[in-house]
């Protein structure tokens, strides 16, 4: 059993104004698996005014000083990487391979990155007359989902610090323990006090407080469109910068060659990694309508062979985070049976032999684009398959969506591949896969507004100031 009673703030792990715990849910057992503090507006206050405290001076920190202390939290998260990661999967189900693998990874590239930005970011440069500097924000909230909690966090904590700015994190509250061992990590690391602050508790309680607080300059949050337009009025009236990572409903495109059978199976299985809860997973398949009865045949076999499970034995695919999650994935499933789509794999209720748990079966339907289960973010592992007629309607396909946030394309075609991937509405396109820590990251339309990941990352917490003359 975990408990984190207690919130770090100003350099110190200290009490809750009002005491006040919530239980924490192992989504693999339905157990309860520790306790957390949740925090009161009052608690946001100390930690801003810390942070603000703090930022007076490490907002003129060198670049190596900076780059000193990033280095040093690399030491220490390397040593407890293994621990994070068992976290991760405690706390939201994944796979203990995907844990201590993916998930940990993810942090550990963008700490990585962060310090090579950083060991050649231009924080000042002449261009003509005029002496441009970029400056470190102020204090940030940063207020981050539960599905990749590591990695949403990290990718805001350290662009913040490299650039000179102080931050208040909100992490999840359904996923708060790999968030309270960072925030271990970066103590023991030498983060001088109120530099990062960390209070625990509810969206609605210390998220609000955060976007409304008026000694905060700015807002990074990552989640759901609905919360991310309630944050963005929030901050409306103390004119913070909102960045926003929202939502997705990302279409792979799978190329008319003979690939089809493999890249319909490598989508399919990619649609399932942590149980579907990946904002920019290829939740809508097109393939070429001539060949769909291959397609579903592979993506059929694909969904079947996923073994769900014990995330902590050897197996593909985990719980769903939550009994909430569970039940809006069910929820989704029985409205694509109504609504007329075909399936082919899975369906609703949980994987025989599972009894507890809240685990979903790897479920695949044919549909069309104009389906609710084609339009809308289900956050659970159901694939969607629509057919195109030709390259330019699987184009229209898939940017006809509300959103915009990534894409895939795959075939053996490279140059036809990549002149679709220009031709899609989107932040961010994978041709025939690839990973890189530089590429920007974030949406187009609902899927949000900034975009972070690599130098991009930085200019979220940086304001341009120009010297003329
Ligand atoms: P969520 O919007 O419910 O919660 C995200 C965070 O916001 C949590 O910490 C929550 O406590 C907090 N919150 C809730 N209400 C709030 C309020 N009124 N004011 C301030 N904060 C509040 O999202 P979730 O269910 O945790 O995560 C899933 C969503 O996140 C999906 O829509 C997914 O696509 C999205 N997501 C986007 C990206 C991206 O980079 N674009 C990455 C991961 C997840």
């Amino acid at each position: 059993m975990r408990h984190y009673t207690q919130f770090y703030i100003d350099g110190a792990w200290v009490d809750p104004v009002t005491p006040q715990t919530a239980e924490v849910i192992n989504p693999a057992t339905e157990a309860v698996s520790g306790t957390i503090a949740l925090g009161s507006p009052a608690d946001v206050d100390r930690a801003v005014a810390a942070a603000r405290r703090a930022f007076a001076g490490w907002s003129v920190s060198t670049v190596a000083e900076r780059l000193d202390l990033l280095r040093t939290i690399q030491g220490v998260y390397t040593r407890r990487m293994q621990e994070l990661g068992e976290a991760v999967t405690e706390e939201m189900g994944a796979p203990i391979a995907l844990g201590t693998g993916f998930h940990v990874g993810l942090g550990a590239g963008h700490l990585q990155t962060a310090i090579e930005v950083l060991e050649s970011f231009r924080f000042e440069e002449q261009r003509g007359p005029t002496l441009l500097r970029r400056e470190p924000i102020g204090v940030c909230g940063l207020i981050t989902p539960w599905n990749w909690p590591l990695n949403q966090v990290t990718v805001k904590v350290f662009p913040a610090l490299a650039t000179g700015c102080t931050s208040v994190l909100k992490p999840p509250q359904l996923a708060p323990y790999s968030a309270q061992i960072l925030a271990e990590i970066l103590h023991e690391a030498g983060v001088p006090a109120g530099v990062f602050n960390m209070v625990q508790g509810q969206g609605s309680v210390i998220g609000a407080a955060l976007s409304r607080h008026p000694d905060v300059d700015m807002i990074s949050f990552t989640g759901s469109e609905p919360v991310g337009v309630q944050i963005s009025k929030d901050a409306a009236d103390t004119v913070k910068r909102v960045g926003l990572e929202l939502g997705g409903k990302s279409a792979w495109i799978v190329l008319d060659d003979e690939d089809l059978a493999a890249n319909v199976a490598a989508a399919t299985g990619g649609m399932m990694v942590n149980a579907g809860q990946t904002c920019s997973a290829g939740s809508r398949l097109l393939v070429p309508k001539a060949r769909m009865a291959e397609a579903l045949a592979a993506a059929r076999d694909a969904a079947n062979g996923v073994a769900v499970g014990d995330p902590l034995g050897e197996v593909g695919m985990g719980p769903v985070v939550s009994k909430g999650q569970w039940n809006v994935v069910q929820d989704y499933i029985r409205k694509g049976i109504e609504e007329g789509a075909e399936l082919i794999a899975g369906g609703p209720g949980r994987p025989e032999g599972l009894d507890k748990g809240f685990y979903c079966k790897p479920t695949v339907f044919k549909a069309s684009n104009n389906m609710v289960i084609a339009r809308e973010e289900i956050f659970g592992p159901v694939l969607v398959i629509i057919g195109y007629d030709d390259t330019d309607h699987a184009v229209e396909i898939a940017n006809d969506s509300p959103f915009g946030l990534g894409g895939y394309v795959s075939g053996r075609d490279r140059e036809a591949a990549i002149a679709l991937a220009r031709r899609m509405r989107t932040g961010a396109i994978w041709v025939n896969g690839g990973f890189d820590f530089h590429a920007p990251f974030g949406g187009y339309k609902r899927s949000g507004n900034g975009r972070e990941w690599g130098e991009h990352g930085f200019h979220e917490y940086l304001e341009v100031k120009s010297i003329i003359g």
